[in-house]
């Protein structure tokens, strides 16, 4: 079974659940995926799956199909296992042991990929079986004997995730010689959901560079672009600090590739405005516990075709989104926008004075507000030809005026957690500010700033 899943918010995009609203995965979640501790024994694991699925007390003796499918969820079982310690104990052939021999190509990708991960330096991996997928296609090019799996990787960066986190994959394993082995890893990508199997680590060979709370992932040698976003990181970082009230300590991951699609951003397709994009990490995935989905935080991706040009003005307004991400993901676009559109302009402002940002909020008064009817909305936020950002920062930054900065912060977390519709968005703009997002609107129209 697949399930279509619709283009991901484009860069720029904090994609927290309610961008995910109305996907409502049709996915059936056939849950016989056993999640392993890394360093669990196989054969512990492979000993409990079977007495799970065949108890003793089993009245009728299973069928030979029902004991072919047993026998091969214990095997892929304890294959998954063995990947995931062999990442943990650095130990290469052990991670190679089950691919496909004749399938040179996946070999090669697959020592990068281990290379990779060891570089990450996970404190947590895991694979597990999610449901078995069917493709004609693939049944056809490789045989009867041919099992496509949905697989849940569930990892976690140290610093950067605070809980594990889970991105998924497909697999396609095929049976030879009555042991099965991994074949392929991407027959399946096109019906996973978005940035799917577009991890850092899945895209080339690649290397971190470490800052005290910045990690940023280069192509392997590009350690002097790797520095100097390290650098700007830093500072983008001081000026969240500075200028958003909520007291984030975590760590940001920053991936600059050469490739255009990486995770969910997709810049290819972009125009070539967006310089930088943070997409959301999941402990629990869309469509795998809530349709929504749980939004653990996010990660940066920049544009590779801009990568030289990033700056902690730049950072500073995705490391917002990066700061504010595990809230919640339920708050407006304009809400999330503006605030990190507040941040980094604060920023400017305390490097070059108020005259950049006076000029700029007079700009968006005349040009921008007459081009819309309305707060912008989530729907079409990111394809308007208007410019949504300088409305969105007009708005918080009047609501700074209106009632204070923290006030806005604490307006944020509430909208974060609990705006999952207009009505609830309404009454929590209401009981914090008075306005609703009708009367924030008519309050900017007729706004005229004090100079
Ligand atoms: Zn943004």
């Amino acid at each position: 079974m697949s399930a279509t899943i619709p283009s991901a918010p484009p860069p720029g995009a904090p994609a927290g659940p309610s961008r995910w609203l109305g996907l409502l995965l049709a996915v059936a979640l056939v849950s016989g995926g056993v999640v392993y501790a890394v360093n669990e024994r196989s054969e512990d694991a492979q000993a409990r799956l079977v007495e799970a699925v065949v108890p003793a007390s089993t009245p009728r003796s299973p069928s030979k199909a029902a004991l072919a499918a047993t026998a091969r969820r214990v095997a892929i079982d304890t294959i998954l296992i063995r990947r995931a310690q062999a990442v943990e104990k650095g130990n290469l052939a052990l991670f190679l042991k089950d691919l496909d021999p004749s399938n040179t190509k996946l070999i090669a990708q697959q020592k990068i990929l281990f290379a990779n991960l060891v570089e990450l330096g996970f404190t947590e991996l895991g694979y597990s079986q999610a449901e078995e997928r069917f493709d004609p296609a693939v049944v056809k090019a490789r045989g009867r004997a041919t099992y496509l799996v949905r697989i849940l990787m569930r990892y976690q960066i140290p610093k950067v995730d605070e809980a594990p986190v889970t991105t998924e994959l497909g697999y396609t394993f095929i049976s030879r010689a009555g042991r099965w082995v991994l074949t392929d890893d991407d027959d399946l990508d096109k019906d996973l959901g978005p940035g799917a199997h577009r991890e850092a680590w899945d895209l080339g060979r690649i290397e971190v560079l470490r800052g005290p709370r910045v990690l940023v992932v280069v192509e392997k040698g590009d350690h002097a672009r790797g520095r100097k976003i390290l650098a700007e990181a830093a500072e983008g970082l001081t000026e969240v600090r500075d200028y958003w009230p909520r007291r984030w300590r975590g760590s940001a991951l920053i991936i600059a590739l050469d490739d255009t699609d990486v995770r969910d951003a997709r810049f290819a397709d972009e125009d070539i405005e967006s310089a930088a994009s943070a997409g959301s990490t999941f402990s629990s995935l869309p469509g795998q516990d809530t349709a929504d989905g749980t939004v653990a935080g996010a990660y940066i991706v920049l544009n590779p075709n801009q990568r030289d040009q990033v700056d902690e003005i730049l950072l500073s307004h995705e490391l917002t989104h990066v700061a504010t991400a595990d809230l919640g993901g339920y708050e407006p676009l304009w809400l999330a926008e503006g605030a990190a559109e507040y941040v980094s302009w604060s920023g400017i402002e305390a490097f070059a004075g108020p005259g950049e940002v006076t000029k700029w909020e007079q700009e968006v008064i005349d040009q921008a507000m007459p081009t819309l009817h309305a707060l912008p909305t989530d729907a079409g936020f990111y394809e308007s030809s208007a410019d949504v950002y300088g409305v969105s920062w007009l708005a918080v930054r009047y609501l700074v005026q209106r009632i204070g900065l923290n006030a806005v912060e604490e307006l944020y977390q509430d909208m974060a957690a609990h705006g999952i519709n207009q009505v609830s968005r309404d009454r929590i703009l209401l009981s914090r500010s008075g306005l609703t997002e009708v009367t924030l609107w008519t309050s900017l129209r007729t706004y005229r700033p004090r100079r």
